[in-house]
Protein backbone atom coordinates (compact mmCIF):
# COMPACT_ATOMS: atom_id res chain seq x y z
CA UNK A 1 0.00 0.00 0.00
CA UNK A 2 1.19 3.24 -0.63
CA UNK A 3 1.92 5.87 1.48
CA UNK A 4 -1.48 8.03 0.41
CA UNK A 5 -2.97 4.69 0.67
CA UNK A 6 -2.49 4.81 4.56
CA UNK A 7 -3.23 8.18 4.73
CA UNK A 8 -6.79 7.63 3.56
CA UNK A 9 -7.34 4.73 5.43
CA UNK A 10 -6.58 6.68 8.21
CA UNK A 11 -9.05 9.28 7.03
CA UNK A 12 -11.91 6.98 6.36
CA UNK A 13 -11.75 6.58 10.70
CA UNK A 14 -13.35 10.24 10.80
CA UNK A 15 -14.94 10.46 6.98
CA UNK A 16 -17.79 8.12 5.71
CA UNK A 17 -16.76 7.69 2.25
CA UNK A 18 -19.06 9.20 0.27
CA UNK A 19 -19.11 11.22 -2.72
CA UNK A 20 -18.49 14.90 -1.89
CA UNK A 21 -21.13 16.32 -4.90
CA UNK A 22 -23.74 13.36 -4.99
CA UNK A 23 -23.29 11.84 -1.66
CA UNK A 24 -23.16 8.31 -3.31
CA UNK A 25 -21.08 5.75 -0.99
CA UNK A 26 -17.56 4.89 -2.27
CA UNK A 27 -15.56 1.73 -2.13
CA UNK A 28 -13.33 2.50 0.56
CA UNK A 29 -10.19 1.49 -1.69
CA UNK A 30 -11.15 4.32 -3.98
CA UNK A 31 -8.69 7.45 -3.68
CA UNK A 32 -11.02 9.92 -4.67
CA UNK A 33 -13.49 11.80 -2.74
CA UNK A 34 -15.97 12.13 -6.21
CA UNK A 35 -17.46 9.13 -7.64
CA UNK A 36 -16.90 7.88 -11.62
CA UNK A 37 -20.20 9.24 -12.69
CA UNK A 38 -19.21 13.05 -10.98
CA UNK A 39 -15.53 12.37 -11.98
CA UNK A 40 -17.11 11.49 -15.35
CA UNK A 41 -19.44 14.83 -15.40
CA UNK A 42 -16.73 17.54 -14.89
CA UNK A 43 -16.23 19.88 -17.70
CA UNK A 44 -13.36 20.33 -18.81
CA UNK A 45 -11.86 23.76 -20.85
CA UNK A 46 -11.64 22.02 -24.46
CA UNK A 47 -8.96 22.86 -26.36
CA UNK A 48 -11.05 26.46 -28.22
CA UNK A 49 -9.56 29.10 -26.27
CA UNK A 50 -7.32 32.12 -26.58
CA UNK A 51 -3.48 30.52 -25.70
CA UNK A 52 -2.93 33.48 -24.68
CA UNK A 53 -5.74 35.35 -22.57
CA UNK A 54 -7.40 32.06 -22.01
CA UNK A 55 -11.26 33.56 -23.62
CA UNK A 56 -13.08 31.19 -25.26
CA UNK A 57 -12.90 31.14 -29.09
CA UNK A 58 -15.65 31.36 -32.04
CA UNK A 59 -16.13 28.73 -34.41
CA UNK A 60 -13.71 30.60 -37.12
CA UNK A 61 -11.16 32.36 -34.80
CA UNK A 62 -7.69 31.44 -34.23
CA UNK A 63 -5.18 33.03 -31.48
CA UNK A 64 -1.64 32.86 -31.22
CA UNK A 65 0.69 32.85 -28.49
CA UNK A 66 2.32 36.30 -30.47
CA UNK A 67 -0.84 37.87 -31.12
CA UNK A 68 -3.46 36.38 -28.85
CA UNK A 69 -7.27 36.21 -30.12
CA UNK A 70 -9.80 39.31 -31.18
CA UNK A 71 -10.38 39.75 -27.92
CA UNK A 72 -6.86 40.25 -26.46
CA UNK A 73 -4.97 41.46 -29.85
CA UNK A 74 -3.38 44.83 -29.02
CA UNK A 75 -4.07 44.04 -25.41
CA UNK A 76 -0.69 44.53 -23.24
CA UNK A 77 -0.96 41.15 -21.15
CA UNK A 78 1.69 40.58 -18.70
CA UNK A 79 1.03 36.69 -19.05
CA UNK A 80 2.36 34.76 -22.00
CA UNK A 81 -0.38 32.09 -21.75
CA UNK A 82 -3.33 30.76 -19.81
CA UNK A 83 -3.90 27.50 -19.79
CA UNK A 84 -7.83 26.55 -17.48
CA UNK A 85 -7.87 22.87 -16.83
CA UNK A 86 -11.70 23.01 -15.44
CA UNK A 87 -14.96 24.75 -15.40
CA UNK A 88 -16.16 26.23 -11.87
CA UNK A 89 -19.03 24.43 -11.38
CA UNK A 90 -20.72 21.15 -10.42
CA UNK A 91 -18.44 18.62 -9.11
CA UNK A 92 -15.43 20.74 -8.88
CA UNK A 93 -17.07 23.92 -7.62
CA UNK A 94 -18.24 21.35 -5.00
CA UNK A 95 -14.81 20.67 -4.26
CA UNK A 96 -12.96 23.63 -4.59
CA UNK A 97 -15.57 24.95 -1.35
CA UNK A 98 -14.73 22.08 0.66
CA UNK A 99 -11.49 22.40 -0.04
CA UNK A 100 -10.94 26.17 0.66
CA UNK A 101 -14.04 26.73 3.29
CA UNK A 102 -14.00 23.62 4.93
CA UNK A 103 -10.35 23.64 4.94
CA UNK A 104 -10.10 19.67 3.71
CA UNK A 105 -7.00 19.89 3.09
CA UNK A 106 -6.79 16.54 2.61
CA UNK A 107 -8.55 17.51 -0.67
CA UNK A 108 -5.28 18.76 -2.76
CA UNK A 109 -4.55 15.14 -3.42
CA UNK A 110 -8.05 14.75 -6.02
CA UNK A 111 -7.52 17.82 -6.95
CA UNK A 112 -3.93 17.66 -8.12
CA UNK A 113 -5.01 14.19 -10.05
CA UNK A 114 -7.56 16.16 -11.77
CA UNK A 115 -4.85 18.51 -12.69
CA UNK A 116 -2.24 16.68 -13.55
CA UNK A 117 -4.81 13.92 -15.60
CA UNK A 118 -4.26 16.32 -18.37
CA UNK A 119 -2.69 16.75 -21.61
CA UNK A 120 -2.04 20.16 -21.81
CA UNK A 121 -1.16 20.41 -18.21
CA UNK A 122 1.58 17.96 -19.01
CA UNK A 123 2.94 19.91 -22.12
CA UNK A 124 3.22 22.91 -20.54
CA UNK A 125 4.64 22.18 -17.68
CA UNK A 126 8.45 20.73 -18.55
CA UNK A 127 8.78 23.98 -20.30
CA UNK A 128 9.32 26.57 -17.35
CA UNK A 129 11.42 26.95 -14.65
CA UNK A 130 9.99 27.97 -11.94
CA UNK A 131 6.22 27.42 -10.31
CA UNK A 132 4.70 30.47 -8.45
CA UNK A 133 1.69 30.06 -6.63
CA UNK A 134 -0.88 33.19 -6.21
CA UNK A 135 0.27 33.67 -2.46
CA UNK A 136 -2.33 34.90 0.05
CA UNK A 137 -2.23 37.62 2.72
CA UNK A 138 -0.33 35.89 5.67
CA UNK A 139 -3.48 35.78 8.16
CA UNK A 140 -5.53 34.77 5.10
CA UNK A 141 -3.28 31.26 4.93
CA UNK A 142 -2.89 31.48 8.79
CA UNK A 143 -6.87 31.20 9.43
CA UNK A 144 -7.27 28.87 6.63
CA UNK A 145 -4.32 26.67 7.44
CA UNK A 146 -2.71 26.22 4.05
CA UNK A 147 -2.51 28.41 0.49
CA UNK A 148 -4.48 26.27 -1.77
CA UNK A 149 -2.37 26.82 -4.84
CA UNK A 150 0.92 26.34 -2.91
CA UNK A 151 -0.51 22.72 -2.54
CA UNK A 152 -1.33 22.73 -6.04
CA UNK A 153 2.29 23.92 -6.55
CA UNK A 154 3.55 21.17 -4.68
CA UNK A 155 1.86 19.26 -6.56
CA UNK A 156 3.30 19.95 -10.09
CA UNK A 157 7.24 19.99 -8.11
CA UNK A 158 6.38 16.26 -6.66
CA UNK A 159 5.07 15.27 -10.08
CA UNK A 160 7.86 17.51 -12.75
CA UNK A 161 10.97 17.95 -10.32
CA UNK A 162 10.03 21.78 -10.57
CA UNK A 163 11.32 24.43 -7.98
CA UNK A 164 8.09 25.91 -6.36
CA UNK A 165 8.97 29.79 -4.78
CA UNK A 166 6.53 30.47 -2.37
CA UNK A 167 8.16 33.44 -0.40
CA UNK A 168 9.28 35.77 -3.32
CA UNK A 169 5.87 37.13 -4.60
CA UNK A 170 3.85 37.94 -1.57
CA UNK A 171 0.85 39.52 -0.64
CA UNK A 172 1.73 42.64 1.26
CA UNK A 173 -2.37 43.97 0.97
CA UNK A 174 -5.03 42.10 2.93
CA UNK A 175 -7.85 42.87 0.28
CA UNK A 176 -11.85 42.41 1.33
CA UNK A 177 -13.53 40.10 -0.49
CA UNK A 178 -14.04 40.78 -4.25
CA UNK A 179 -17.22 38.97 -4.96
CA UNK A 180 -19.17 41.95 -4.60
CA UNK A 181 -16.90 44.34 -6.50
CA UNK A 182 -17.29 45.36 -10.43
CA UNK A 183 -14.18 44.26 -12.30
CA UNK A 184 -13.38 48.03 -12.20
CA UNK A 185 -13.30 47.76 -7.90
CA UNK A 186 -11.60 44.39 -8.30
CA UNK A 187 -8.98 46.08 -10.16
CA UNK A 188 -8.12 49.11 -7.63
CA UNK A 189 -8.25 47.21 -5.06
CA UNK A 190 -6.15 44.93 -6.05
CA UNK A 191 -3.43 47.80 -6.91
CA UNK A 192 -0.20 47.00 -5.60
CA UNK A 193 -1.74 44.23 -3.00
CA UNK A 194 1.75 41.73 -4.55
CA UNK A 195 5.54 42.56 -4.08
CA UNK A 196 8.50 40.79 -5.31
CA UNK A 197 11.14 40.20 -2.53
CA UNK A 198 14.24 39.61 -4.66
CA UNK A 199 13.45 40.36 -8.05
CA UNK A 200 17.11 38.93 -9.19
CA UNK A 201 15.54 35.26 -8.45
CA UNK A 202 12.89 35.74 -11.32
CA UNK A 203 15.09 37.21 -13.86
CA UNK A 204 14.81 35.67 -17.30
CA UNK A 205 12.51 32.91 -15.84
CA UNK A 206 9.59 31.03 -17.65
CA UNK A 207 7.48 31.23 -14.36
CA UNK A 208 4.20 28.59 -13.90
CA UNK A 209 1.75 31.26 -12.14
CA UNK A 210 -0.59 28.78 -10.63
CA UNK A 211 -4.42 30.10 -9.06
CA UNK A 212 -7.25 27.29 -8.18
CA UNK A 213 -9.84 29.93 -9.31
CA UNK A 214 -9.84 32.25 -11.81
CA UNK A 215 -13.20 34.47 -11.86
CA UNK A 216 -12.48 37.86 -13.35
CA UNK A 217 -8.56 37.51 -13.71
CA UNK A 218 -7.24 40.67 -12.07
CA UNK A 219 -5.72 38.99 -9.11
CA UNK A 220 -3.63 36.86 -11.74
CA UNK A 221 -2.93 39.99 -13.66
CA UNK A 222 -1.95 41.68 -11.05
CA UNK A 223 0.85 39.13 -9.97
CA UNK A 224 1.84 38.32 -13.28
CA UNK A 225 2.50 42.07 -14.02
CA UNK A 226 4.90 41.93 -10.84
CA UNK A 227 6.51 39.08 -11.89
CA UNK A 228 7.24 41.08 -15.65
CA UNK A 229 8.64 43.76 -13.98
CA UNK A 230 11.26 41.52 -12.40
CA UNK A 231 12.50 40.61 -15.20
CA UNK A 232 10.55 37.20 -15.62
CA UNK A 233 11.41 36.12 -19.85
CA UNK A 234 7.24 34.81 -19.49
CA UNK A 235 4.53 34.02 -16.92
CA UNK A 236 2.61 31.40 -17.99
CA UNK A 237 -0.95 30.87 -16.14
CA UNK A 238 -2.22 27.81 -14.57
CA UNK A 239 -5.96 27.49 -13.77
CA UNK A 240 -7.34 24.46 -12.11
CA UNK A 241 -10.88 26.16 -12.38
CA UNK A 242 -12.44 28.81 -14.11
CA UNK A 243 -16.25 30.79 -13.88
CA UNK A 244 -17.84 29.90 -17.20
CA UNK A 245 -18.57 33.57 -17.85
CA UNK A 246 -15.56 36.05 -16.48
CA UNK A 247 -17.10 39.22 -15.75
ZN1 LIG B 1 -20.84 11.57 -7.13
ZN1 LIG C 1 -7.00 36.16 -26.48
Amino acid sequence: MAIHGYFHAFLDLFYSRSCLHCNRNLNSSYALYLCEDCIKGISYVSTDHCIRCGAALGPHSISTVKEGCIKCKGRRLSFTTTTSVTYYEGAMKTLIHKFKYSRQKFLFHTLNEILLARDKVQAIVPNIDVVVPVPLHWTKKMRRGFNQSELLAWGMQHNFSKPVSTNNLCRIKNTTSQTQLSKKQRQANIRDAFRVNDPKSFQEKRILLVDDVLTTGVTAAECAKKLKQSGAQSVHLLILATAKDPG
